[in-house]
């Protein structure tokens, strides 16, 4: 394994200071609103936009419990939208897909009751900066990117 034992030397490791422009993706605020922002001071890193993809519980709720994964090459499907060509293998390697043991309703349910509470400071602290910008998730793949590039 590596020497990385911090978030903060993971952080550093994972990206580099001399990057110009660079996409982070999943802030969840899990790490803290302070903490966030006194790591993005000790690289001098400034956020020019944050985007927050709203996506309703009700929909992210749906998407979990039809969501399959296959253990051999990490690969995601959706029973409804995305199912793969031959029921239960995976399209890729054959293994057989399996659902994950906490995307059962309740668990998702409180997994975004978790994630709410975590994210609202550090989202309000990014609206208050004027840099937030609200997408709204629900919509197709295509036109979720085509709102955030827009802005890029
Ligand atoms: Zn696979």
């Amino acid at each position: 394994m590596s020497n990385i034992h911090t978030f903060e030397q993971a952080f550093a490791v994972s990206f580099p200071v001399e990057a110009a422009e660079w996409v982070l993706d999943r802030i969840s605020g899990l790490y803290g609103d302070e903490l966030l922002k006194k790591l993005f001071q000790k690289f001098d890193i400034k956020l020019k936009k944050v985007f927050n993809i709203n996506v309703a519980d009700e929909v992210i709720v749906g998407r979990a419990v039809q969501r399959m994964v296959c253990s051999g090459c990490f690969s995601v499907y959706n029973k409804i939208t995305t199912p793969p060509k031959k029921e239960g293998a995976c399209d890729f390697c054959g293994t057989s897909l399996s659902v994950r043991a906490d995307d059962d309703e309740e668990t998702v349910r409180n997994r975004s009751k978790v994630y709410h509470n975590a994210a609202g400071v550090i989202i309000s602290s990014f609206r208050n900066d004027k840099i937030l910008v609200e997408i709204d998730g629900s919509l197709s793949d295509d036109k979720v990117w085509g709102s955030i590039s827009s802005y890029l």
